[in-house]
């Protein structure tokens, strides 16, 4: 038994664990979760707790369901909302197969694999993400307009409203599972929170964020309110992106700095972000997978719509901040079409690759985007060669089904599953007539 393990079984004794979650994330980046006894643990620890996968979307074919879940002893974690008695814990599992290899429907191994591809290149990835959300009332109605729990803007501080008290007793709880914040404050529309979480490689991150929607959905509900990651629950308000700080490490240095360069960008992150951009549109169906997404990218909500980079553009799908970083290790990128509701596991592994690719190709970075890019026309946009990003979810898949860089990075599975699933819902979509069209027609036609 390895010191990890021993270090999980003497926790749950001296800590009165009664139960263990052991969760793992199905194709679309829902949480699952089955609850084991601890006197099965060592038993899971060995073997792996065995499930009927054709049960959870994207994970099987149905003729092949069997997995197994394996906990990774180092995501064990006590969930304090569960109370300091008879407590309940939590693990990440890996999924397997009947004999032993991975998994290629469990996106934790996607990206995974693709953080071996950085590693065989000498890299590591680290990421810090800006999570935003919006907190409601409770008592949603499905289909019709919610309510937010203030009437607050930007770095607003509410004295009204439960969002600061949210925002604290979230922080506390995160913290208390090893998750460090770096910022927190009131977003920009009524209701609309922002979390900024410090950096992780990128997988823990990824696992971290998973945690982190569950602790805000908790602790809303302690409050009476309900917390969505929806990116965009309303016409008339920005929606919620989830812009994630970059950087590549080699050893001990930050691969992207440069400090004699203008903008204190070495070639590789100069490179990698050529290659965020460059296939940033055939990876838009997985950083924004939801009918949904393309709302919140329609424009001048700070959300992206054009495929460009900027220092401080808050147009730019790239930004590079713009102040000169105090030291070398802080240099990094932040890529912000990924929306908050994406699956943080999928969408990391696909802009990884991308950006991998760029330093691979050793493709050439576009010029800097200095202007609004929404306030260009068409052909002006043309002229600088700046492509828009899809403008809904059909196009995403379009483009991502000939994406060769998508179905590696993926693998077979989890594209074909993922391509398929996301047709259906856009067709689901198509054939809904729309308050949208009831408004405008209704009355005159
Ligand atoms: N809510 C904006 C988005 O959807 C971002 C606002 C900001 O933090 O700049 O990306
Ligand atoms: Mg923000
Ligand atoms: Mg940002």
């Amino acid at each position: 038994m390895d010191k990890q393990t021993e270090f999980v079984l003497r926790a749950i004794e001296e800590r009165d664990i009664r139960f263990v979650r052991l969760w793992f994330t199905d194709v679309l980046g829902f949480l699952k979760s089955v609850a084991i006894a601890p006197a099965e643990l060592e038993g899971a620890f060995a073997e792996g707790i065995g499930f009927d996968g054709s049960a959870i979307e994207g994970l099987a074919r149905v003729h092949e369901s069997d997995m197994v879940a394996h906990p990774d002893p180092t995501t064990f974690q006590v969930l304090p909302w569960r109370g300091a008695e008879a407590g309940t814990a939590r693990m990440f599992c890996d999924i397997k197969l009947p004999d032993g290899s991975p998994s290629y429907a469990d996106p934790r191994f996607v990206l995974k694999r693709a953080m071996r591809k950085a590693a065989d290149l000498g890299f590591s990835f680290y990421t810090h993400p800006e999570i935003e959300f919006f907190l409601l009332r409770d008592g949603l109605i499905p289909g019709q307009s919610p309510e937010p729990i203030d009437r607050g803007g930007f770095f607003d501080h509410t004295v009204t409203g439960p969002g600061s008290d949210f925002r604290r007793q979230a922080i506390t709880i995160l913290e208390q599972m090893g998750i460090s914040v770096e910022f927190s404050h009131h977003e920009g529309a009524p209701g609309q929170q922002e979390i900024d979480l410090r950096y992780a490689d990128g997988l823990s991150m990824a696992d971290n964020i998973q945690t982190f929607r569950v602790v805000v959905r908790e602790v809303a509900r302690l409050h009476d309110i309900h917390a969505t990651f929806m990116p965009k629950p309303f016409s008339e308000y920005p929606g919620s992106g989830m812009h994630t700080h970059m950087s590549l490490f080699s050893g001990d240095e930050n691969a992207f700095y440069d400090g004699a360069d203008e903008f204190h960008m070495s070639t590789i992150a100069r490179q990698f972000t050529a290659g965020v951009l460059a296939h940033s549109r055939e990876i838009s169906a997985v950083t924004n997978q939801f009918v949904n997404s393309y709302k919140r990218l329609a424009g001048f909500t700070e959300a992206p719509s054009y495929v460009c980079w900027g220092r401080n553009n808050r147009s730019a799908l790239v930004r590079v901040p713009g102040y000169k970083p105090q030291k070398g290790s802080s240099a990094r990128i932040e890529v912000r079409s990924i929306d908050s509701a994406a699956n943080p596991y999928l969408a990391y592994a696909l802009v990884l690759r991308a950006g991998l690719a760029g330093v691979e190709g050793g493709y050439e970075l576009p010029p800097e985007a200095e202007d609004d890019v929404w306030s260009l026309t068409d052909r002006e946009r043309r002229a600088l060669g700046i492509e828009p990003l899809p403008r809904n979810l059909d196009e995403a898949v379009g483009l991502m089904e000939r994406s060769e860089l998508a179905a590696d990075t993926l693998g077979e599975h989890v594209f074909d599953f993922f391509l398929r699933n996301k047709r259906a819902e856009f067709e689901d979509y198509r054939s809904r007539v729309t308050p949208f069209e009831l408004e405008r027609l209704l009355p005159v036609i």
